[in-house]
């Protein structure tokens, strides 16, 4: 996050002489409490400053990279999660191919006749099968996909920033959100690079 000279000037003024008060920090600056109002709040809320009641502002001392990480272990799954794309696991490869340009997803999720996820289709997996001789329109993906217990997922409660480090370590792009029922999982989200990347600038923005 920027700051801007006011906020700079309040920060060296709480460095210096904390714990202040809002009016002591108007009056060095020779202006009015409320003026100053927004920029505490915003100082506060970044984690600059820390407030208390009845003794005033003082300064936290945490760097910049400290509050980055602290503000990216606020990022949760289910509010940057996207609608998943579901195909039944008798879908001919042909039919994926189709709903991925038609739905403009890079990953597709299968299900079993219960809505279980059983397997994940990436683009990838379909070119694989299309160079091949087979019969695209009679070739079911459960043949193809990659398949329980193989499938890396996550709960929408769950950070962020794990998330990625797993697309990392498992060198994919995105993974199913879920819910557990009672004889596996059932695909609620998806959670992607893009989505990741939309975080990540949300998290510039802030
Ligand atoms: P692409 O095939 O377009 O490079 P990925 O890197 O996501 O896309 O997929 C690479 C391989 O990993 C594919 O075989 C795919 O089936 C598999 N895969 C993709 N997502 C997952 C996941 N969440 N869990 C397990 N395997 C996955």
């Amino acid at each position: 996050m920027e700051l801007n000279k006011r906020q700079e000037k309040i920060l060296e003024i709480v460095k210096d002489n904390g714990p202040i008060t809002g009016e002591h920090i108007a009056d060095q600056l020779h202006l009015t409490r409320a003026t100053l109002r927004p920029d505490l709040a915003i100082l506060t809320m970044a984690g600059y400053l820390d407030a208390r009641p009845r003794v005033g502002y003082f300064y936290t001392g945490k760097t910049g990279a400290q509050l980055l990480t602290e503000n990216m272990k606020k990022l949760f799954v289910k509010d940057y999660q996207s609608i998943p794309v579901v195909i039944s696991e008798n879908t001919s490869v042909y039919d994926a191919i189709v709903t991925m340009f038609l739905e403009d997803v890079g990953t597709l999720f299968v299900v079993d006749k219960d809505s279980l996820l059983v397997g994940v289709l990436s683009r990838k997996d379909l070119l694989r099968a299309s160079i091949g001789k087979q019969e695209l329109g009679a070739l079911p993906v459960n043949i193809i996909m990659t398949r329980m217990p193989n499938i890396t997922m996550c709960k929408k409660e769950d950070l962020l920033i794990d998330v990625a480090q797993q697309l990392i370590d498992k060198q994919i792009d995105g993974m199913p959100v879920v819910k557990e029922a009672d004889k596996g999982f059932e695909v609620i989200g998806r959670i992607t690079k893009t989505n990741l990347t939309k975080a990540f600038v949300a998290l510039a923005g802030e």
